[in-house]
This record gives C-alpha cells, sequence and structure tokens, in this order.
C-alpha cells in the first residue's frame, strides 16, 4: 500500500459549478467590483436578518473601516483578546488608537468578559470580542457589559460565519443594531473567496460613507464629476472572487454540519485514547462551527518537533496563534511575558489539527493515532 496523501490542516472546498462562474466572470468583460458583488452583499444580508452589509477585499480592511466608522483614533483605547490572528490588534493601531488586552477565559479561551471591567479606562470606546475557532463569546454578556459602559462593539467574525448564538446566526445583530460584525473570506476561513471579507453595518452608519472609506472616499456625481471628501482605502472586493462566495454560501449549512461530525469524530477517539495531559477544546455543537480543532499539547512538549514528527506521518498541523503581545512590535509598547499568562500558556502549547468539510472520517483516525504515537515517543525520549 502507498502512503497516503499529505492531510493539511484545512483545504477550501470549491464546486464545479464555481470554477464555472469564475470562468464566466472572467468572460464577461467585468471582472473588478460590479454585479456579483452586489449580488454576494445580498445575500450575506440575507444571512444576517437583512442587515446592511458591505463586501471588501479582507477581514483586516472591515476591521479597519468599522473603527474608522465608529470614530475611533488618536486617544481612545480599544479592548481585545491577545489571542488572535494579529490583524484583530494592528487595525486597532492602523487607526493611531490604543490597543488594551484583557486575558482569556481558559475554558472559551476567548476574552474573558468577567475581567473586562477591569480594563476600562477614561479613554475606552470600543471592545473588539473574537470567536475564536468559531466559538462565539457569549453575545448576552458581552452587550450587557458594552450597553453599561457606552462601548461600541465591532465582533470580529472572522472565524464565526456560519456560527450562532442561542440559534441565531452570528452576524444577525445581538447590540440592538449598534454593533458591526467583521468576517474574512481568507483562503483557510470557512467560506472563502481566496482573499476578502464583509462587513455588517451598524443602523446608525451611513452606508454611502463605508463605500468611500472603501475606495479612496470618492464620491461620484451625475454629471460624470467627482469630488473626496474623506480619506478612503483600496479595499473593493472582484467580482472575481464575489463570484466564489456565492458558490460557497450555497454550502455554508453543508460545511458547518461536516465540520461539527469531524470535531465529534475527534472527541470520540481523543476521549478513547485518553491522553495524559493533551487538554481538548471546549465541546459546543449548537453555537460553535468547528472553524479549527485545537488541542493544547501537554506542558513541556517539543511543539516544533512535534510538527514536525506529524509532518513525516503526513499530516499539517497549524498554529493559531501565539499570544500576540509577545511580538516585537507589541513588547516595544512595553508588553512582557507575564502579562497575560492563560493566552501566554494556551499560545505556546495550541496546535491545529486538520478539520475541512472534505474530510474522511478515517483521516481523523489516523491523525489522532499519529499523535498519540508522536507524543508517546516524545515522552519516552526523556525530555
Ligand atoms: C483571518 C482573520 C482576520 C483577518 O482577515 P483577513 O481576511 O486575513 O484580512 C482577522 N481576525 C481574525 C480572528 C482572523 O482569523
Amino acid at each position: 500500500m502507498s502512503a497516503p496523501d499529505f492531510l493539511p490542516f484545512t483545504r477550501p472546498s470549491i464546486d464545479e459549478e464555481t470554477i464555472d462562474a469564475v470562468a464566466a466572470v472572467l468572460r464577461s468583460g467585468w471582472i473588478t467590483s460590479g454585479p456579483k458583488v452586489r449580488a454576494f452583499e445580498e445575500a450575506l444580508s440575507q444571512h444576517c436578518g437583512g442587515r446592511p452589509v458591505r463586501a471588501f477585499n479582507s477581514g483586516t480592511a472591515t476591521l479597519e473601516t468599522a473603527l474608522r466608522l465608529a470614530g475611533i483614533g488618536r486617544g481612545d483605547e480599544v479592548l481585545t483578546t491577545p489571542l488572535t490572528w494579529v490583524a484583530t490588534a494592528n487595525v486597532i493601531l492602523e487607526v493611531g488608537a490604543t490597543p488594551v488586552f484583557v486575558d482569556v477565559d481558559p475554558a472559551t479561551r476567548n476574552i474573558d468578559l468577567d475581567r473586562v471591567e477591569a480594563a476600562l479606562s477614561p479613554r475606552t470606546r470600543a471592545i473588539i470580542p473574537v470567536d475564536l475557532a468559531g466559538l462565539p463569546v457569549d453575545r448576552e454578556r458581552l452587550y450587557a457589559i458594552a450597553e453599561g459602559h457606552k462601548l461600541r462593539v465591532i465582533e470580529d467574525a472572522a472565524q464565526s460565519l456560519g456560527a450562532s448564538w442561542r440559534g441565531r446566526p452570528i452576524g444577525s445583530s445581538f447590540g440592538g443594531g449598534r454593533d458591526f460584525v467583521s468576517f474574512s473570506f481568507h483562503a483557510n476561513k470557512n467560506l472563502t473567496t481566496a482573499e476578502g471579507g464583509a462587513l455588517v453595518l451598524a443602523n446608525d452608519v451611513d452606508p454611502a460613507l463605508c463605500e468611500r472609506l472603501r475606495l479612496q472616499g470618492v464620491r461620484r456625481f451625475p454629471d460624470g464629476g467627482m469630488d473626496v471628501d474623506v480619506l478612503g482605502g483600496k479595499f473593493n472586493l472582484t467580482d472575481i472572487a464575489a463570484a466564489i462566495g456565492l458558490g460557497q454560501l450555497k454550502h455554508l449549512d453543508a460545511f458547518t454540519a461536516r465540520r461539527r461530525e469531524v470535531a465529534r469524530r475527534y472527541f470520540e477517539r481523543f476521549d478513547a485514547l485518553a491522553l495524559p495531559g493533551l487538554d481538548l477544546p471546549p465541546r459546543d455543537f449548537a453555537n460553535c462551527n468547528w472553524h479549527m480543532f485545537q488541542p493544547l499539547l501537554p506542558a513541556g512538549t517539543d511543539r516544533g518537533a512535534f510538527i514536525a514528527a506529524m509532518k513525516e506521518r503526513g499530516i499539517g498541523v497549524g498554529v493559531h496563534y501565539p499570544a500576540l503581545h509577545l511580538f516585537s512590535l507589541y513588547r516595544r509598547m512595553g508588553f512582557k511575558d507575564g502579562d497575560f499568562p492563560r493566552a501566554e500558556d494556551i499560545g505556546r502549547r495550541t496546535i491545529t489539527l486538520p478539520l475541512f468539510p472534505a474530510m474522511a472520517d478515517d483521516d481523523v483516525t489516523r491523525v489522532c493515532a499519529a499523535l498519540a504515537e508522536t507524543l508517546a515517543r516524545a515522552s519516552s525520549s526523556g525530555r
């Protein structure tokens, strides 16, 4: 028997119909922002309870634009988690504001809502909660705190499209319509456009201003003239990308259902193996979309050696993410080891195992067996 194919930690599922739709856009003569983008925005809006949605070329651009629409800039503080993709914090710096990190709840690995109030200052203007791995932050508690302290909320839902909170999809409003929700469609996300993003708008902002911030601040007039009255970015999505998104959206429910099945299978296998020191992720099959399956390695495991050994066995393992306040850029701002011990511990031990809709049940068995064997060797080689 030949060696099984390499199993990456994720892989997009793009059907032939979508590939044909992309080819049709390429043949149409209109390849950048146009009718496909508008159709994609409309379809996303339906998913989000009819709220206004604008498509962007990344989930970073959506977060930055949401901060600008909320009027956040120099002198303002924005609360977020240190255990996220660095984009979440970088955008706060990008608009000239100050990120204030709050350590995570070890049970959910999301921002610890019990610690938010202690992090508030008179300058705190907003909070960016992140649904890590697709597990939603408790929306009732989040908005109770936000309302109590007049904070703007920008949900970083880059990983949680398809997830829900108490039966309502992430993207619908949990904050009385004053909240923003940001999605990413990067290649690794549950729904992809290769690169892309979408912003669900708060109902007190002008969608036309959002569109100007998306494209150079340009306002066009019927006589062919134009004006620029705000500084906008170059953040528009192409129709090529939107055609991929439209094709993906048809499968979103099936993708989420399959991801939940694969996650359940991981728990079954790991429960049977009962590996000492391996901490499994929170078991949530109602809300979470299982964007990633992330056990924490036993403390002291050499993660680099573990990843290399898994690769030798044909299995891709990712790391999402080291605690971001320990990156050089953030250390230069004064953050240091020990500031957020829970995020640091998780960030050192976390691994992302393969989980994507096209995975076979047998792949899970193979990953778990390889992981058990690799950990057994690491401990017997006397670390
Ligand atoms: C992917 C991601 C982003 C950024 O999205 P891009 O489309 O890559 O710009 C932001 N936050 C989180 C939590 C993400 O996972």
